[in-house]
């Protein structure tokens, strides 16, 4: 089948951009499998992963909520954060991590609490897609 251009843009820059066979996305009511000339489609996006595949490579990207738009000839996500699994620093995650946990225990404003609930997720789909990739792809 043909490809099609896939193009991830998060609030800082261009996260991706290339033609691909498949992209399996976090929509919001569930896993989206997206292949070439698949009826159009909005959707919202939950935090998680989304993965792509090209030939024999598979690239996994982590976004954080936002939005995708299929058209007949691309796919267009436009994310509040996304990165490559390759660019996540793990230190920094559980450090997001653990400061959510903390605000959290020491219940302050809802405000507050929503925030936090949202940064452990971000942080929880970081570390989660960074040790299912360590488990794909043993170190040698
Ligand atoms: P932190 O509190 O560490 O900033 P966050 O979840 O609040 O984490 P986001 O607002 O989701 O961060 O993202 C801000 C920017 O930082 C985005 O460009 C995102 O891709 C990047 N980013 C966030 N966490 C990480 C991480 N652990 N490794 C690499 N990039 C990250």
């Amino acid at each position: 089948m043909s490809p099609i251009k896939l193009e991830v843009v998060s609030a800082e820059r261009l996260v991706y951009s290339d033609d691909v066979d498949t992209v399996i996305a976090p929509g919001v009511e569930g896993q989206l499998g997206i292949l070439p000339h698949h009826a159009p489609l909005m959707t919202m996006l939950e935090s998680g992963e989304l993965l792509i595949k090209k030939g024999t490579d598979e690239i996994s990207l982590v976004v954080s909520g936002g939005f995708m738009e299929v058209r007949p000839d691309q796919i267009i996500v436009l994310a509040d954060a996304a990165e490559r699994i390759e660019e996540i620093d793990v230190t920094r995650a559980e450090e997001a991590r653990r400061r959510a946990e903390e605000k959290l225990e020491h219940r302050a404003s809802n405000i507050d609490m929503e925030k936090a609930e949202m940064a452990l997720k971000r942080s929880l789909v970081r570390l989660k897609a960074v040790d299912k990739i360590k488990k794909r792809r043993p170190l040698a």
